[in-house]
């Protein structure tokens, strides 16, 4: 039996993924090279970190500015007992630098806001949304279409989850995907209506495979198409957004 590749030996490590005609070792290469901001450390975002980090993503900056309830362990990835009341993107990437040495992780302990947002999403070249709620998702939007960073918005609620990627200057944004912010009364959210542990590893695990396709092969993604699953009853849909010319926050990009 062969012994265990080990992060000193890229080749072995990555072979799966070098093998997909997908990606190759060109592909590899870029995924080798590119950053990633996740913003939110919670279901989605923690999925979604473990996927990137053992894919061999290059760079890592993780944003959360709150710290792991005992009731975070039912629906996230990574994060063990012991990680309680740890701020999240600290014990998230502490927890990731074990399971893949190389990639450049870096936590910032804080919320997104417009003060900082525009610095932030600048640290990568795709950003993932791990959020959970719409005003940070506006703020987000905002920056990343005013910098042209692209970004995979993804919400997930009871056994529902949606994505979508958006890519400044060519797509539909969140703003032109919903003119006013849902109100939060009558937002589904984990909160008011639960959540069922595999949805967010579904939406986390599309999200990253549209990164890692957006990273290796932008010209074939499809930007402004609004994916929605049910895990529970296994069905999937989809629609096309349009995007609105008359927009607050893209038309003008
Ligand atoms: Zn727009």
């Amino acid at each position: 039996m062969r012994k265990p590749s080990s992060p000193k030996q890229p080749e072995d490590r990555y072979a799966r993924q070098w093998q997909l005609p997908e990606l190759g070792a060109e592909g590899h290469r870029r995924i080798r090279e590119r950053g990633v901001v996740i913003v939110g450390c919670g279901a989605l975002g923690s999925n979604s970190a473990d996927l990137l980090v053992r894919s061999g993503i290059g760079r890592l900056t993780l944003v959360d500015a709150d710290r792991l309830t005992e009731n975070n362990l039912q629906r996230v990835a990574v994060y063990r007992e012991e990680d309680t009341a740890r701020p999240k993107a600290e014990a998230l990437a502490e927890a990731l630098r074990a399971i893949n040495r190389d990639v450049e992780i870096r936590a910032v302990i804080d919320r997104i806001r417009e003060s900082n947002a525009r610095r932030l999403v600048l640290e990568g070249d795709i950003l993932i949304d791990g959020l959970d709620n719409y005003a940070s998702r506006y703020v987000v939007n905002g920056a990343c279409v005013a910098t042209g960073i692209p970004w995979v918005f993804g919400a997930v609620a009871g056994t529902f989850g949606m994505t979508m990627l958006i890519a400044p200057g060519t797509s539909a944004c969140l703003h032109c995907l919903f003119p006013e912010p849902p109100d939060r009364e009558h937002v589904l959210t984990a909160g008011n209506s639960g959540l069922i542990a595999p949805i967010p590893r579904i939406i986390a695990a599309l999200q990253v495979a549209t990164a890692l396709r957006w990273i290796t092969a932008p010209d074939s993604c499809q930007a402004g198409m609004l994916r929605f699953i049910d895990c529970w009853t296994a069905s999937l849909s989809e629609q096309r957004v349009t995007r609105n010319l008359d927009c607050p926050t893209c038309k003008s990009f």
